[in-house]
């Protein structure tokens, strides 16, 4: 997606404010990682657009909708999720002013002879990025009972929070190692 700047590029201390909602596909058609599938809906941005010495800062944030599974009890949800962004597009004017041979791929740069805001990048990494480790259906979930898989948020079962052992391990229940040397037991002088 890009965004022409002519006008406020020349104008330092210029703003100008980007709400708007658009596809996913308006950021390219590359891989989002794991979120390739999983957006749900448009993106939409709220930003605002200003003109610093060597370039256009990019500040606001991003939303996006995406569908997943409730890391607890695995159903389906959708989660929406917000991520701040501050970043500055360099004009590539200023960019051949520094040449100091550092250059550092990672930043944003303006496009078309610094015509143009080119946000495909930016959008990405703000939400492949931001996005929440793990979702859960409702902050109290139940989740999936760990010994025989039913879902405890609409059929308690009788398992309780205990977890199952495994059969591998059961031998050692009936184990009692005697104390080692200089520790006696635990005395309950109280
Ligand atoms: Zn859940
Ligand atoms: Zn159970």
């Amino acid at each position: 997606m890009r965004v022409p700047v002519t006008g406020l590029l020349d104008r330092p201390g210029g703003r100008r404010e980007l709400v708007t909602s658009v596809p996913a596909d308006a950021f390219g058609d590359d891989p989002w990682g794991p979120l390739v599938d999983a957006l749900d809906g448009p993106i939409a941005l709220d930003l605002l657009l200003e003109s610093v010495s060597g370039g256009i800062l990019a500040r606001g944030s991003i939303r996006a909708t995406a569908r997943t599974s409730c890391a607890r009890c695995l159903a389906p949800l959708l989660r929406t999720w917000d991520v701040d962004v501050l970043e500055l597009h360099r004009a590539q004017a200023a960019v051949d002013r520094e040449d100091d041979g550092d250059e550092d791929d990672l930043d944003y740069r303006l496009v078309d002879g610094d015509t143009q805001l080119e946000l495909d990048q930016m959008v990405r990494d703000a939400l492949v990025v931001g996005q929440p480790v793990r979702a859960l259906c409702r902050p109290d979930c139940a989740g999936l009972c760990p010994t025989c898989g039913t879902d405890r948020n609409t059929s308690p079962c009788d398992h309780g929070d205990e977890r199952p052992v495994d059969p591998r391990w059961e031998a050692l229940r009936g184990l009692r190692l005697p104390p080692a040397a200089g520790e006696g037991p635990p005395t309950d002088a109280g």
